[in-house]
């Protein structure tokens, strides 16, 4: 039995993990479940599956959470240290990162430093903080499971090869709802036709970073610490069906891909299972309808944030963590309405470019850069706008 903390348990990731641990009642026990402000969701899920404990990031919810589950012998913890608390506790076995931004890191960082299987679809955490982090997985143990689709595809792929034998990784984008929209139309997209997705149903910040590209981005930077290979090696690939995942090419110039129909309940699962796999009836692709896989080149002169994200990988440091940092902060701005889509990549050139560069990085240096990138971002905008 895998005892199972789920960090983030009310977003998508949470949602779709409860749904996986569901089908494995005897493999899988929800044992501590987190959320950040949503209580009503929290307690339900707590009322169905029955945890050792709940967290609650938002301390100022505990006393409606105690109310909603009082009678339940539930453990009920609360404030940001809880989620660490949840992560690293003994009597857990695997620790499910499905919080968004930056705010994943602490957590994951605790488990790793339990020792614990990270299975992780926060990939804000490897993208500040991947060589922290691998290092902490290399150090007590703990094995990097990785969530997002297209890394759970090169996962896959590389069952029983070896890292120096990979020549590239393949990592594809769907290109997002404005694939193909032109560069002058860009300034007319609404926070509404950014946040419908053609092909994943997702939680609102990851759906907006799809939009730009910048998920790509992030993921680009994930995968060169999930996997240990150059960013060099790394190409994107626009794929506009996401049928296809991701692929590796070997130094023999053979490709494997890994391919399935967009459903995270697979690459969870496959996070869970490792290295078996558990029969379960997702939807299966019908090759009598897919009539094709269409492949093309991204556009970074429309959808600047990946060209971003390329540089700051290469440029190292702090400049991935300000990316990030600007980049949530960014994405907020433009979910509440307070700047347009094509400012997203303006704010977060403007901070990359004025930051104070800094190569040696520990977690205190991290969280000082990322709280520095983002103040300096909301000034700007409201000086924008007090302009
Ligand atoms: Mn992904």
């Amino acid at each position: 039995m895998k005892r199972i903390t789920l960090l983030g348990s009310t977003g998508s990731i949470g949602k779709n993990s409860l749904d996986v641990i569901s089908r494995f009642p005897d493999q899988f026990k929800a044992q501590y479940l987190s959320a950040n402000d949503n209580v009503d969701l929290l307690a339900e899920q707590a009322k169905r599956f029955k945890p050792r404990g709940v967290a609650i990031a938002n301390e100022n919810l505990e006393p409606q959470l105690r109310e909603k589950l009082r009678g339940e012998s539930i453990e009920i913890l609360a404030g940001k240290d809880a989620l660490c608390e949840i992560a690293r506790r003994s009597d857990t076995d695997f620790v499910i990162g499905g919080m968004v931004g930056f705010s994943g890191l602490k957590p994951t960082i605790e488990a790793l430093k339990a020792g614990k299987d990270v299975g992780l679809a926060n990939k804000e955490t490897l993208v500040v903080a991947g060589e922290i982090v691998t290092n902490l997985s290399k150090e007590f143990g703990g094995k990097l499971l990785p969530i997002d689709s297209e890394h759970s595809a090169i996962f896959q792929c590389l069952v029983g090869e070896k890292t120096e034998r990979i020549g590239k990784i393949i990592l594809t984008a769907s290109g997002g709802p404005f694939r193909t929209l032109p560069k002058e139309k860009f300034s007319e997209i609404t926070v509404e036709r950014a946040l419908n997705h053609p092909n994943w149903k997702m939680g609102k910040k990851i759906t907006i970073d799809s939009a730009t590209l910048m998920n790509k981005g992030l993921e680009v930077i994930e995968a060169k610490w999930l996997f240990g290979v150059a960013i060099e090696q790394i190409e994107v690939v626009v794929h506009p069906q996401s049928i296809v995942h991701s692929m590796v090419e070997f130094c023999d110039g053979s490709i494997k891909a890994q391919l399935g129909t967009p459903d995270m309940k697979i690459p969870i699962q496959y996070a869970l299972t490792y290295p078996d796999r558990f029969e379960a009836d997702y939807p299966r692709i019908d090759w009598k309808t897919l009539s094709r896989l269409d492949f093309e080149t991204p556009d970074t002169d429309r959808f600047r944030c990946l060209a971003l994200a390329f540089e700051s990988i290469k440029a190292g440091g702090s400049y991935p963590c300000v990316l990030n940092a600007a980049n949530e902060v960014a994405v907020e701005l433009f979910l509440n309405g307070k700047i347009s889509f094509v400012k997203i990549p303006e704010l977060i050139e403007q901070a990359l470019e004025e930051h104070t560069f800094s190569g040696e990085l520990t977690i205190e240096s991290l969280i000082e850069h990322d709280a520095e990138t983002r103040q300096s971002v909301y000034e700007k905008v409201a000086l924008a706008v007090s302009n």
